[in-house]
Order: C-alpha cells, then structure tokens, then sequence
C-alpha cells in the first residue's frame, strides 16, 4: 500500500514547472541529457483551441531547431483540431492520444528515435500529460496553462484538482521557472 501511494505522488507531482513554453531552454535540456521533446498543443504551444501562432512560439520552435532538439506533437485532441497547427509549424502529430495513457508517448519515441531518458513530455495538465509521463517513465517539463479557460467540461473538472499537486512541487522547494 506505501509503496503503490508512493508511486502515484511520483506520477503526479510534477518535477519541474515552468511559466511557459519559451522559458524552456536548450542549456536546461542538454544539462539533463533530453534531445527531443514530445509537445501537447492546447495551452501549451497555443490557447485552447487556437489556431493562433504567437511570435515568441515561433522563435522557441526556431530555437529548439537550431540546438538539434527533435520534436513532436501528442495531443488528447482531434486530427480536426490538430492537423492544421501541426502543418503550420511542421510539425508531426498523433491526435486523440488518451494521455495519461501512455501510446501516445510511445509512438512518439518510435518516431523519434531516442531512449525515455531522452524525451520529456511538455505539457500543461496534471492528470494527463504529467501522469502520462510518469506512467511512460520519461521525464515531464509541466507548464502553466498557457491561457484561463478550457472549453472541454472533463478538462475543466481535472483542473480543480491540479493545485494539490502543484503545492506538493511548491512545498518541496519548487519554483516556477521564468
Ligand atoms: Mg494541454
């Protein structure tokens, strides 16, 4: 029993935040060996359902790309909604990915071609992209939602139980890296 609730602090509590997706950076993720990033769209690279590119998003892909970082899109939602940011970036993509279930993750390290130790999964919401990871047994660079707001009604209830997770982070000494 103390070691399966131990296991599930350590899929859930996340182990790094940061304030956004720009504020991951190349020197971060060569000083912890990870040379691709698995990327969620909806409040990560964008607002919830935005088809929106913001420059500072581009100029982060533009970055990633220019430091040999690969990378990957694993969305929980449609090929409808993904397809035309994924093109628009140039970017591969697998919608309706289930996260937390892990298949997602798995087609994407296929693709990619790397170790887990390799690959984080970037990513916006506890009980999906976090614990997908945790689950995957790769490493997870969570961020703030990158908007308020999520139209989904199921990701609206997952949100009311995040802060619990992320004060775990807090009350070890984690901080929010800008
Ligand atoms: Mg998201």
């Amino acid at each position: 029993m103390v070691l399966k609730f131990r296991g599930r602090l350590m899929i859930l509590t996340p182990e790094i935040v940061f304030r956004k997706i720009e504020c991951i950076h190349p020197e971060y993720l060569k000083a912890h060996g990870i040379t691709a990033l698995v990327l969620d769209v909806d409040n990560t690279l964008t607002a919830d359902n935005s088809q929106v590119l913001e420059p500072s998003v581009q100029a982060w892909l533009d970055e990633m790309r220019a430091a040999g970082i690969r990378l990957t899109i694993v969305s929980n939602n449609t090929a409808k909604r993904v397809r035309p940011f994924a093109e628009r970036i140039g970017l591969d993509w697998v919608p309706l990915a289930c996260k937390p279930l892990t298949i997602g993750l798995a087609v994407a390290r296929h693709r990619l071609g790397v170790k887990k130790s390799q690959m984080a999964m970037v990513g916006d919401q506890i009980f999906a992209d976090r614990m997908a990871a945790g689950l995957y047994g790769c490493p997870c660079l969570y961020l703030l939602p990158r908007a308020p707001g999520d139209r989904n009604k199921f990701v609206q209830f997952k949100r009311k139980y995040e802060p619990y997770w992320l004060d775990r982070y807090y009350k070890k000494g984690g901080v929010v890296h800008e």
